[in-house]
């Protein structure tokens, strides 16, 4: 019996194009009584929502900041961003890129990972050696930029 394992012109979705995921990065100011287990606990609810939203991502938090990256289908992010917004856990939420043009995760085993301040650099110099679109790595370094603007590291990445 022959199989034949290639789609076949008539199948439904044949010849789309991949579905396009949205990337955000923001960071915001944790509210004061934000401790570790505050955030472990936003760690257990976004692990627990982004699996069954399929979005991926990382959040950093250090000196009561926090970093965040989001990728996933466009209307779980902006779902997502609307519950962040009214989070009182955080406030003065700026975002540092918004696109919509990858369907490469930069994150796809992380439904939530949470990065220590300190390890973040090696986790975004790491994801920069990879060869991802030039809006990834516009991102990665906007992140990096404002990481050491507001955590006052040295910028030992500039290019
Ligand atoms: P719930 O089941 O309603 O809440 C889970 C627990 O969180 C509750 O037990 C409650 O104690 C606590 N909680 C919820 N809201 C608040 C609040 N405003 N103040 C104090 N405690 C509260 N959610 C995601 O799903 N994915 C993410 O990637 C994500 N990232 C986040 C990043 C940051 C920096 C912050 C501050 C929050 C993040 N959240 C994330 C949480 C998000 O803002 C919503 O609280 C959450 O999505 C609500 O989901 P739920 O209804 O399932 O949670």
């Amino acid at each position: 019996m022959h199989s034949n394992t290639f789609p076949s012109y008539d199948e439904p979705g044949f010849g789309r194009p991949p579905s396009l995921l949205f990337n955000v990065v923001y960071c915001s100011r944790a509210a004061a009584g934000v401790d570790a287990t505050a955030v472990d606990q936003i760690i257990a609810t976004s692990r627990r929502n982004n699996a069954r939203l399929d979005i991926t991502g990382m959040l950093v938090f250090g000196e009561g900041i926090f970093f965040q990256w989001l990728e996933g289908p466009r209307e779980s992010i902006m779902d997502l961003m609307e519950r962040l917004r009214s989070d009182s856990r955080h406030s003065q939420i700026v975002m540092l890129s918004a696109v919509e043009e990858s369907n490469e995760r930069l994150f796809p085993q992380w439904d939530m990972e949470l990065v220590e301040a300190e390890e973040i650099r090696v986790v975004l110099i790491d994801a920069l050696e990879d060869d991802h679109q030039p809006s990834s790595m516009d991102a990665l370094r906007a992140m990096l930029a404002e990481l050491d603007a507001r955590l006052g590291t040295p910028s030992s990445l500039k290019a």
